[in-house]
């Protein structure tokens, strides 16, 4: 096969633009991204509102949908976590969470990730290839798909966090456009205001997002207060120290609504980063920059090659009490999914430990 252009990476305009030069009505690019979008539509043949003789040329030189689903699990919480496979054999995973009031979906921007942060799985496997516009927003038509039903209206609004594997900022050009095309209303509908990139901190891109005119949220794994210990845990620091992480935190400040904050991840490591002293430096760093920020502390979900272990929930609350009586807003997040390897920094592709998939497809 030639390569085949991935339309559901495509802006509505883009295929307007499409379908004319293959000598259609620009309609007809309109009928296919709702298609794709709204009706979440992953093969031409379901596409019967198409003439079929215009679906068969569609599917000589393009396709609806790339990635394969390998496997799904289920977790007891409700959590669904996905092994996704790309065209060229490589994995990507993704993450349904269900909340009372809204869902989330986290996704991966790499296939892989080529940053070394030592307390994350995902890391072990290296870079392998940054995904496409088309396979960020395949993972999100996959989940919704599977929780409600092929183009089933969500009961909730659905919130994205590019929390998965990779570092998004690595995969800025891809990840915007496909943000660009979940946004648009003929579609998924799912605003920027209702998305997070999370980056280990790829300062220029912290100043590019800042400039844009509709942006998602931001939040930066931080680790550590000081960077001594935040090169050790994330080499990235070597690149981008702290001062020069926190400086660009301050500008992108300006460009906060009023209301919004942004947030600062901090995967709580025993007997590592979470003593009363670490909790001490990281409120003194915050407020030194005098950052409208939140801190989310993160229990370390372990993994088998780790060499970490989570830090007990006793001092996970008292690192939080440190911090607010300082001024700064801490929050503990409740992992979910761990028992079938979906929590933050367990997505490796891996099916050994995980429990039976309850639902296994293919
Ligand atoms: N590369 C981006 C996106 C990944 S987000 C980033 O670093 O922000 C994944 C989040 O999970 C990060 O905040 C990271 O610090 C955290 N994390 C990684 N491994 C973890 C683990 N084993 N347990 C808990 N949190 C982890």
């Amino acid at each position: 096969m030639t390569k085949a252009e991935h339309l559901t990476g495509m802006t509505r305009d883009e295929l307007e633009r499409f379908v004319s030069d293959a000598g259609e009505p620009a309609y007809r690019g309109r009928q296919i991204f709702s298609a794709l979008h709204r009706r979440r539509l992953r093969s031409f043949d379901e596409m019967t509102d198409l003439p079929k003789e215009f679906r068969a040329r569609l599917a000589e030189r393009a396709t609806a949908s790339t990635l394969t689903v390998e496997s799904r699990y289920v977790a007891e919480d409700g959590t669904r976590r996905y092994l996704l496979k790309t065209h060229d054999g490589l994995p990507v995973e993704t993450v349904f969470i269900p909340e009372e009031r809204r869902d989330t979906i986290c996704f991966s921007s790499q296939s892989g990730c080529p940053l070394q942060c030592d307390f994350c799985l995902t890391a072990r496997l290296g870079l392998l290839r940054t995904l496409t516009a088309g396979e960020i927003v395949e993972q999100i038509v996959v989940a919704l798909n599977d929780a409600y039903g092929v183009g089933a209206k969500t009961p909730r609004g659905t919130n994205l966090v590019a929390m998965g594997a990779g570092e998004p900022f690595l995969a800025y050009e891809p990840l915007m456009k496909a943000l660009r095309v979940m946004a648009d209303e003929d579609g998924l509908h799912i605003v920027p205001n209702r998305v997070t990139v999370s980056t280990a901190g790829v300062v220029p891109k912290i100043r590019e997002l800042a400039a844009e005119p509709d942006r998602p949220h931001l939040a930066i794994s931080l680790a550590a207060p000081d960077d001594e210990l935040r090169d050790k845990l994330m080499p990235i620091n070597k690149r981008w120290p702290l001062r020069e992480l926190l400086a660009a935190c301050k500008e992108f400040e300006e460009s906060l609504r009023p209301g919004e904050r942004f947030t600062f991840e901090y995967v709580m490591l025993d007997g590592v980063n979470d003593t009363d002293d670490h909790a001490r430096r990281l409120a003194r760093l915050l407020n030194r920059h005098q950052l409208r920020a939140k801190v989310n502390l993160i229990p370390h979900n372990p993994a088998d090659p780790l060499p970490y272990r989570p830090s007990p929930p006793e001092r996970v609350e008292a690192f939080k009490e440190i911090l607010e009586s300082k001024g700064v807003h801490a929050f503990v997040r409740r992992p979910r999914g761990r028992d079938i390897y979906a929590a933050c920094g367990q997505l490796a592709a891996r099916r050994d430990n995980a429990p039976p998939a309850l639902y296994q497809l293919s």
